[in-house]
């Protein structure tokens, strides 16, 4: 089963992809935690990569194709893969569908995320992660239980970089003019699944939302 998580920033992607992850026993490939861990580590990726992710524009559909058959080749991907992040563009969900052929794979759905822009600055603002394990905290609806170290690891929490008010307007308006065009390309596509789940209210409730549909259509 090959899965798509789509949604603007701070619509849950991450969250709800680990989820469906752990619920189907497939890997994520988490494109902004992969580009994040090369800049982190200084690799020739990072160095390229770095003004991309702190200005909150997109890297550039090359490098992206590169990233994304590299992880396809190196992850486990017996039974499928959960995308989060990936595509962003329709170009990218073209590259993805030609990797994906390449293979003797194809896509099965896609789950669309939103949320309205209020709600997703209030969560960003207050979102920290683990830069270690790339777990994710709400510092007002799931905080850490010790003060602002991870529950998993027990690293300090951080916040992102371009999760800074100015930012986070930013890769709004990105995702509007450059992603939402993706919606619609997905939403023709007759052999595809698509769910749409809102996000707005609390994870419990996106959570069950999202085990539903995939209870209803016998994925889970
Ligand atoms: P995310 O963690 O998914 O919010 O991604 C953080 C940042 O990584 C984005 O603002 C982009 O700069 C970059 N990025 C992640 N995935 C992609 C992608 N598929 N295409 C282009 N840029 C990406």
């Amino acid at each position: 089963m090959y899965i798509v998580f789509l949604g603007p920033p701070g619509s849950g992607k991450g969250t709800y992809s680990n989820i469906t992850s752990k619920w189907l026993g497939i890997p994520v490939i988490a494109t902004g935690d992969m580009l994040r861990d090369s800049i982190e580590k200084g690799t020739p990726l990072g160095e390229k990569v770095r003004k991309f992710l702190e200005s909150g524009e997109l890297v550039p559909d090359d490098i992206m194709e590169k990233v994304i058959s590299d992880a396809l080749d190196s992850e486990a991907a017996d039974n499928g893969i959960i995308f989060d992040g990936f595509p962003r563009t329709v170009a990218q969900a073209e590259i993805l569908q030609r990797l994906l052929e390449n293979r003797g794979n194809k896509l099965d759905l896609v789950i669309e995320l939103y949320s309205d822009d209020d709600e997703i600055i209030r969560r960003l603002s207050n979102r920290r992660v683990c830069p270690k394990c790339n777990a994710i905290y709400n510092l007002i609806t799931s905080p850490p239980r010790d003060d602002n170290k991870c529950d998993i690891c027990g690293t300090q929490l951080i916040q992102r970089e371009d999760d800074k008010p100015e930012t986070i307007r930013h890769r709004l308006s990105v995702y509007r003019k450059q992603t939402a065009p993706l919606l619609e390309f997905y939403r023709n596509q007759k052999d595809l699944k698509y769910f749409i789940i809102d996000t707005n209210g609390t994870p419990e409730l996106a959570r069950n939302a999202i085990r539903k549909k995939l209870l209803e259509n016998g994925i889970i």
